[in-house]
């Protein structure tokens, strides 16, 4: 089905995105790098098309399995990287597998043997975050903070699975000192407990920071934040 994207919303979604660039380049330090990526949940694949064929953003991410392979052949894949940045159910690793170049959400071992043996069938090594939860809520995927390091030395056994970094996901409406604090502690793992269990790590990825977070988040180290609504305005659910 194509609809026609109206000129109003391609223009918006260019203006958003050239103010988003403008303040990651304020918030981050000179010499670090800021991958922008644009979760695309709910976004019709045209618009998700315009921002990385005409706007240049190179990496998107979807985080419904259900919505990824119903999108996927209507996305434009020239110069375009998929992320899967949800929380991922172990029967549904097979259908993304040749279809992603990073797995945000690992957060359990029965996941990581699952994309492993997927990753094998495939003949390709899938480059994975571990998800760590810092809120230390319930009902919220993530490997908890004081398992972490046990968990990553435990992923080093699987040799379809590289290890890139930590990807988190803040408690929701926190305040600015509450997010300072969740992404300042994410941080400090990222860098004593990461290469302590992973060497040699080719760029390290430490994907934090949503719309209402991303500038702090940045502030305390995130190399990759993950953006919708200030992109493409509030979801539409149907
Ligand atoms: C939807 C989503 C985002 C983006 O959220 P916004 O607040 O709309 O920027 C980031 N990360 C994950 C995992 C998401 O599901």
């Amino acid at each position: 089905m194509k609809t026609k994207l109206s000129s109003e919303y391609k223009a918006s979604i260019a203006e958003n995105i050239s103010d988003i660039k403008r303040r990651i380049e304020q918030a981050k330090k000179q010499d670090s790098e800021v991958t922008l990526l644009l979760a695309t949940k709910t976004v019709p694949a045209e618009a998700v098309n315009y921002a990385t064929q005409e706007l240049g953003v190179r990496d998107i991410g979807e985080n419904r399995v259900q919505e990824l392979l119903s999108k996927y052949d209507e996305l434009e894949k020239e110069n375009v990287n998929i992320h899967f940045i949800g929380s991922l159910q172990t029967n549904k690793v097979k259908y993304i597998i040749d279809k992603v170049c990073m797995i945000h959400s690992v957060d359990s071992l029965k996941l990581a043997a699952e994309i492993d043996r997927q990753a094998k069938k495939h003949n390709k090594v899938m480059d994975i975050l571990v998800e760590i939860n810092i809120g230390e809520e319930e009902n919220k995927g993530g490997i908890a903070p004081d398992e972490l390091e046990d968990f990553l030395e435990k992923l080093t056994a699987f040799e379809h699975l590289r290890v890139r970094g930590l990807m988190t996901i803040a408690p929701f409406w926190c305040e600015k000192a509450d997010y300072q604090k969740y992404f300042a502690k994410t941080y400090q793992f990222f860098i004593d407990i990461l290469p302590k269990k992973i060497h040699n790590i080719y760029k390290p990825v430490l994907s934090m920071g949503m719309s209402d977070s991303f500038e702090t988040a940045i502030e305390c180290g995130s190399t990759l934040v993950r953006l919708g609504t200030v992109v493409f305005g509030h979801r539409q659910y149907k």
